[in-house]
C-alpha cells in the first residue's frame, strides 16, 4: 500500500475502497439539476469547443452518472452532511453573487467560520467531487483527499475558487439567460521544467456559478505517483509534452479556470 494513492481498480469504491454495494454518483447533484431545469428537455455536450450534443432523459439520467464506482456507504450516510450543506452554500453563494457581493466573503460569514463543521463539509463535497473525476480518469484513489472527503480526517487539502463560469457567459451573449449545468473534468496541472504534476483540479457549474477546486501535491506525492502509478503517470506525461507542442489557447485556459 502507497503511502499518498491506492492503486485504481474499476470495480471498487473510489473514496474507501469497498467492493461492496456499488453504483456510480452524479456529476451534478439531481436536486441541482432539477432546480436550475425543472421538467424542461436537457441536452448533455462539450459547449466550450466541438463535439455533438445528446438528449438527456432527465435529472436522473444515467448520463450524467460518473462510470466511477462508489459504495452505498460512501454514497449515502458519509456523504450526506456535505452533500446537504452544499446545498445550502450555493444557496448563499447565488444570493451573494445576485447582490453583487465577491464570493468569498462568504468565509467571513459566522455561519462559515474557517475549521467549522458547515466549512469542513462544502470542502468535503469538493473533494468527493475530484476524488470521483481522478477515478473517472482511471488515476490511482488519492488517500488523504477521500478520507476527508468521507470525515474520516478534518485535515483540508482543497482549494477553492468560485468565479463566473465562461461558457454560461458567452451563451448569456447569444441566447440571454438560460438554464445550465456543467463540470470541468479532470485537469492535471503539470512544472513547465520538470514536467512533474503538481495539482489536481476540477469545476462544477451550477447556471452562472463556476466553483474551481484543487489539490496540490508536493515531491513526495510526484515520486510516488511516478514510480508506482505507471500507467496514469504516462497518461500525465503525454498529456503534457501534446500541451508543450500546442500549447492551450487563453480561451481553453479560462474555460478550464485555470
Ligand atoms: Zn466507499
Amino acid at each position: 500500500m502507497g503511502l499518498f494513492f491506492e492503486p485504481y481498480q474499476a470495480d471498487r469504491c473510489c473514496l474507501c475502497g469497498s467492493s461492496e454495494s456499488l453504483s456510480g454518483e452524479h456529476k451534478v447533484k439531481v436536486s441541482a439539476l432539477r432546480k436550475i431545469f425543472g421538467k424542461n428537455a436537457m441536452v448533455i455536450g462539450s459547449f466550450g469547443g466541438a463535439g455533438s450534443l445528446r438528449s438527456a432523459q432527465g435529472p436522473k439520467s444515467r448520463a450524467f452518472h460518473f462510470s466511477a464506482r462508489m459504495c452505498a456507504s460512501c454514497n449515502g450516510s458519509h456523504t450526506q452532511s456535505p452533500d446537504h450543506e452544499f446545498d445550502r452554500f450555493h444557496i448563499s453563494i447565488s444570493e451573494m453573487l445576485s447582490q453583487g457581493k465577491a464570493p468569498e466573503l462568504i468565509f467571513s460569514l459566522p455561519e462559515y467560520e474557517v475549521g467549522s463543521a458547515p466549512y469542513l463539509d462544502v470542502f468535503r463535497y469538493f473533494a468527493k467531487l475530484l476524488c470521483c473525476q481522478v477515478a473517472e480518469s482511471r488515476g490511482p484513489r488519492p488517500l488523504e483527499l477521500s478520507e476527508f472527503a468521507v470525515g474520516k480526517t478534518d485535515r483540508n487539502l482543497v482549494f477553492l475558487n468560485i468565479d463566473a463560469d465562461p461558457t454560461y457567459e458567452n451563451l448569456l451573449n447569444s441566447f440571454g439567460e438560460h438554464q445550465f449545468a456543467g463540470h470541468g473534468g479532470l485537469t492535471v496541472c503539470a512544472d513547465s521544467k520538470s514536467s512533474l504534476p503538481t495539482s489536481f483540479r476540477s469545476s462544477l457549474s451550477l447556471g452562472a456559478v463556476r466553483y474551481n477546486f484543487w489539490v496540490q501535491y508536493d515531491a513526495a506525492v510526484q515520486a510516488e505517483l511516478q514510480h508506482f502509478h505507471h500507467d496514469f503517470w504516462g497518461k500525465c506525461e503525454a498529456a503534457y509534452r501534446e500541451a508543450i507542442i500546442a500549447p492551450l489557447s487563453g480561451d481553453d485556459r479560462r474555460r478550464l479556470g485555470i
